[in-house]
């Protein structure tokens, strides 16, 4: 403890409920900084001396008492070591010394002009304290310290405890690193790339702004087989090459999973396409996980706000614009660069208007099914119909279902969708058996009814609602369909065949067919793909070939075969020569609404079909 004469002394609170995480603990206008007794002995300068300076000494802290002009007047025991223990010379003063002069030479003139400022203010009583962080550049490295100062007494003196907050503000930073970055890859994450774009956004005269939005295609494939481990360690290669790839006034982040945004600066759409291109030969050259070479692709989105910008650009605006050309990308085939346009943003929105019609057409009853005619080749009569939806638009008429199935897929419709249709047909067939048309109708069911496992219930439910044997029902699944999930597919076929509902594969042949698939799948009926049948001139040689390899691998397991998308007299007669049971085209009859159906069949009831073509 080093001294002058003082009259007062002067103390702190408790260092511990002084300043918190950073954030100084507010203190009313005029609130005094020091406990009840000490201000007594404040006001009663004829208290010991020894004991005035044994209250600043016991505090932890490296302090001070000055005097309006920043004469040290005291000095406490931790301030005498605080040059030792912080290894700068620079706050080696002492009694005496000028406290104002050491602010300058620590804090640099601009700093510790305010600070000065501050605590003549503070003297003169004209602010209850004066708080302040300052950064100090030490030897051994950055220190941060709080620096707390209070009016003693009248005479205008001032008490200032400098604390060591180093460690404190050390562990907030991370904390801050951590909130605003992906701990994987390290960079920065969806938050904080959203501030980088929109501080970017925001500064005037500057020039355009790119964001290019990418997504990898395959990454899930390589997680799903190859574990999550390496998922990871692919994750971590690609922020390496992305980050490489790019210039350094560029900023590569993670917005989660396997999708990368690049914030380009100063980048216009030809600069934003060239570094596109180079993400994409970065990404294209094969990845090594564990001795495993891993090659993948990239679809990348981009959008620029351009340099003279009329109206406010956001964030996420930006990235929103590139994530839709991202997409555009992906569904043109992968691996490639798009540039957002307007009509992106316009085609989205019709999508979610189609969404929300739809969810009340299927309320609404504007949904209606139209049935088309399976023919018995043995015999020559029709002994079914496929029922396929429509949705009859107040506005747009009657629409396909590929104007809106895969929208309803898109905003999770189908079920719904495929409960209407199973309860309207199931009714419908009934209601045609009581007429004395006994038909066996088929069903068109999606991959996502598969999926959800309702399909059984649902399929049950229509049945016993309608009163229908379910020998008069049949469900078809795409292909497609079927390959995404072929156990469960299979559980949910084998349980509707015990019912006594047929399953049949639709389309096979058009797409991914699998042999094994055949074997796999206990279905009754396969429908060979309309690519096969409807053949073009001059190739008749080659689709007998691959029609009677289909119905020879369908016989050998004992399933029957529907030949679709018949055309032409010689399509039906050439499914009829090589041993297809049923068929359905255009050639024999066009799906039609109930009433005109009900009429074609009665007209056509115990005549052969194709005899009266
Ligand atoms: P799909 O199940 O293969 O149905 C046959 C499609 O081919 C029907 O088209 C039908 O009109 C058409 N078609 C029939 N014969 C011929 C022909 O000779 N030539 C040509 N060019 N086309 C023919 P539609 O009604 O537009 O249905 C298209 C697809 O929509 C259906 O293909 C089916 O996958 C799906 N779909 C239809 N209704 C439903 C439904 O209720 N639920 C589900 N999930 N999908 C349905
Ligand atoms: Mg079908």
């Amino acid at each position: 403890m080093s001294r002058t004469a003082v009259g007062a002394v002067p103390t702190e609170t408790d260092e511990g409920r002084r300043s918190r995480a950073g954030v100084h603990v507010g203190r009313r206008q005029g609130e005094s900084d020091l406990p009840i007794d000490v201000r007594r002995r404040v006001d009663r300068p004829d208290r010991s001396a020894v004991v005035v300076e044994a209250v600043l000494d016991a505090l932890p802290s490296p302090t001070l008492l000055i005097d309006a002009d920043g004469t040290v007047l005291l000095a406490n025991t931790a301030w005498d070591k605080a040059a030792d223990v912080l290894g700068d010379d620079r706050v080696r003063i002492g009694v005496d010394g000028d406290y104002f002069a050491m602010a300058r030479r620590l804090y640099g003139n601009d700093s510790s002009s305010t600070l000065i400022d501050e605590l003549r203010a503070l003297s003169r009583g004209e602010r209850p304290s004066v708080q302040a962080d300052y950064a100090l550049e030490l030897p051994n490295g950055t220190h941060w310290i709080h620096l707390q100062a209070s009016r003693v007494d009248q005479a205008g003196q001032v008490v200032v405890t400098h604390t060591d907050v180093t460690s404190r503000v050390a562990a907030e930073r991370a904390s801050d690193w951590r909130a605003r970055h992906d701990t994987l890859t390290e960079l920065p994450n969806r938050a904080h790339l959203h501030e980088l774009i929109d501080a970017e956004l925001q500064q005037p005269d500057r020039g355009p702004v790119s964001v290019l939005f990418l997504d990898v295609d395959g990454f899930k494939d390589v997680n799903d087989s190859l574990g999550h481990d390496a998922g990871d360690d692919l994750l971590r290669q690609i922020a390496a090459r992305l980050t490489g790839s790019t210039r350094s006034s560029d900023t590569v982040g993670r917005l989660g999973g396997d999708e990368f945004v690049v914030l380009c600066r100063d980048c216009d759409t030809t600069g934003a396409e060239a570094l596109a291109d180079r993400c994409r030969a970065s990404i294209d050259r094969p990845f090594d996980l564990g001795g495993r070479m891993v090659r993948l692709g990239v679809s990348i989105g981009i959008a620029t706000a351009a340099e003279s910008r009329p109206t406010r650009v956001r964030s996420t605006d930006l990235v929103r614009d590139a994530d839709l050309a991202m997409y555009a990308a992906k569904a043109a085939g992968r691996n490639r660069v798009r540039l957002f346009t307007a009509d992106l943003r316009a085609a989205v929105q019709h999508k979610a208007t189609v969404a929300a019609e739809l969810r009340d057409a299927v309320e609404d009853g504007q949904l209606v099914l139209h049935y088309q005619p399976v023919l018995h080749l043995p015999s020559g009569h029709c002994t079914g119909v496929e029922a396929l939806v429509r949705w009859q638009h107040p506005r747009r008429g009657l629409l396909a279902p590929a104007d809106f199935l895969p929208t309803a897929a898109q905003h999770d419709l189908m079920a719904p969708i495929a409960r209407w249709v199973l309860h309207t047909a199931t009714r419908q067939t009934a209601a045609w058996a009581e007429a004395g048309l006994h038909l066996v109708t088929s069903v068109n069911i999606s991959a996502g009814d598969v999926t959800t496992g309702t399909l059984v219930a649902d399929v049950h439910e229509a049945l016993t609602g309608a009163g229908l044997p379910p020998e008069q029902l049949v469900v078809e699944l795409a292909e497609r369909s079927v390959v995404e999930d072929v156990e469960r597919a299979a559980a949910q076929f084998a349980e509707l065949r015990r019912s006594g509902v047929e399953v049949s594969i639709d389309d096979f042949g058009g797409g991914f067919s699998s042999l094994g698939q055949l074997v796999a799948m206990p279905t009754g009926l396969l429908k060979i793909d309309r690519s096969l049948v409807a053949y073009p001139q001059g190739r008749r040689s080659q689709a007998a070939a691959a029609i009677a390899a289909v119905v020879a691998l369908a016989g050998a397991c004992g399933v029957r075969t529907l030949a679709a998308g018949v055309e032409t007299a010689e399509q039906l007669s050439l499914a009829a020569e090589l041993g297809c049971t049923f068929a359905q085209g255009f050639h024999l009859a066009r799906p039609m609404p109930v009433g005109e159906l009900t009429g074609w069949l009665t007209a056509r009831a115990g005549r052969p079909v194709a005899a009266v073509r």
